[in-house]
């Protein structure tokens, strides 16, 4: 057999040629990446060949989350436990490795928790995000990807909503704490043309990573409605309260945008792609375009699990709007990512999470 040595040699340049030209490892600083969205995140970060350090407090987490991702991606993401508004840690890990963009999760999340402790979320969130943008800059590192929510449109006055849309009056100190986020880092890029910003508008994360490894571990009763809708399913609670069926909706129960947390996840990978080209602030909604009621959902889950869900009809919850659902082609156009997972994987992957890990990352193996 006649071996073309000329033919090797040159498919040897080519392969030098694009080790050379491949990009050295982008690092990502987590912010909040034990979290729930943020650890998928991580994985999803790993898993694309980036290099990731998570910097959380663990104050709503713990980090057997990361163990979890490490054994999911074959290799582990750099692990700080630190608190986002101490300065000295944050310039520490900055001085750490060179960062070359920061997703940035942490933050509280429980809107009736909120009313109640206001300045701890405006503390927490927005004074939070403040001393992060201000050690970025110091740092030199101002490619940002913030975690914001639909909870900006307050109550839309027509879904499906659009990004251009006006914003609403969120109707509590959470989401008025994700609304001052985006006013201040939109000021911030007007103020300093090096900044690129995506403001990420989450509709509802739910689901959870296939393997049953990974998923949301909320701390005593949940507030949102699928990991009660699970723990229910489990037997740890007894019944579910439908917060009314008087809403002007196909059958009266709250309409809501679900969307799977690796595609979420993913979409935080586009995001940071397409920021590369856009300098200034970008907003991108990260829905599925879909809206499912609160009874369509409780089905979907009885499917999916073969268990019963028992339900009563309860009064509306106060702040509850009626219909919450994207417009999810902006993405589409400008990030070429949309959410793939269809409602059924939803429920299957949260119902093997939960029965798989009762007590959450606290279940023994
Ligand atoms: P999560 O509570 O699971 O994750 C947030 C993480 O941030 C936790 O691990 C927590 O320990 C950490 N953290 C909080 N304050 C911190 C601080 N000061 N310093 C360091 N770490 C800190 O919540 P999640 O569901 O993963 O949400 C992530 C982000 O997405 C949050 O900003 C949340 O407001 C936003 N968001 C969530 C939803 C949702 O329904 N889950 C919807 C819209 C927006
Ligand atoms: N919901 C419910 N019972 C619950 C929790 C939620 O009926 O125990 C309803 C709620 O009124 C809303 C939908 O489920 O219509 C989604 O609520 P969730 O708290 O998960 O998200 P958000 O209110 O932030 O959209």
């Amino acid at each position: 057999m006649r071996v073309d040595k000329d033919y090797i040699r040159a498919k040897q340049d080519r392969l030098t040629e694009q080790i050379i030209t491949m990009p050295a490892s982008t690092h990502i600083l987590v912010t909040g990446g034990a979290g729930y969205i943020g650890s998928h995140t991580a994985l999803a970060l790993l898993q694309a060949g980036f290099d990731v350090t998570v910097i959380d407090n663990l104050s709503n987490s713990s980090d057997e989350s990361l163990k979890r991702v490490a054994r999911i991606a074959g290799k582990a993401p750099r692990f700080v436990k630190a608190d986002i508004r101490d300065r000295e840690q944050l310039n520490a890990v900055f001085g750490m490795q060179p960062v070359n963009a920061v997703i940035h999760f942490a933050g509280l999340k429980a809107v009736g928790e909120s009313v109640q402790v206001p300045l701890r979320y405006y503390d927490n969130n927005v004074a939070g995000t403040l001393r992060l943008c201000e050690a970025m800059a110091e740092h030199g590192v101002f490619t940002l990807v913030f975690s914001s929510s639909a909870t900006v449109y307050g109550d839309p006055a027509t879904v499906p909503i659009r990004e251009d849309q006006p914003l609403g009056t969120p109707t509590n100190p959470y989401g008025r704490s994700k609304l001052m986020i985006e006013q201040m880092l939109t000021d911030l890029a007007a103020s300093d043309a090096r900044w690129h910003v995506a403001l990420l508008r989450y509709f509802n994360p739910v689901g959870a990573h296939e393997s049953g490894l990974m998923g949301e571990d909320p701390n005593g009763i949940p507030n949102n409605l699928l990991p009660y809708i699970a723990q229910v399913a489990a037997g740890k609670l007894r019944e579910l309260s439908v917060f009314g069926n008087d809403y002007p909706t196909a059958d009266g129960t709250g309409v809501r945008d679900y969307i799977h947390v690796v595609d979420l996840a993913e979409g935080h990978l586009s995001a940071l792609n397409a920021l590369k080209a856009r300098p200034g602030v970008s907003v991108w909604n990260l829905g599925t375009g879909q809206g499912y009621s609160v009874l369509e959902m409780i089905r979907a889950f009885e499917l999916a699990s073969g268990k019963t869900i028992p339900f009563r009809i309860a009064p509306r919850r106060a702040g509850d709007i009626a219909m919450c659902f994207a417009d999810a082609s902006r993405a589409e156009i400008e990030l070429g990512w949309r959410a793939r997972r269809r409602l059924k994987a939803m429920m299957e992957d949260t119902w093997r999470w939960q029965a798989g890990n009762p007590e959450g990352y606290r279940t023994k193996p």
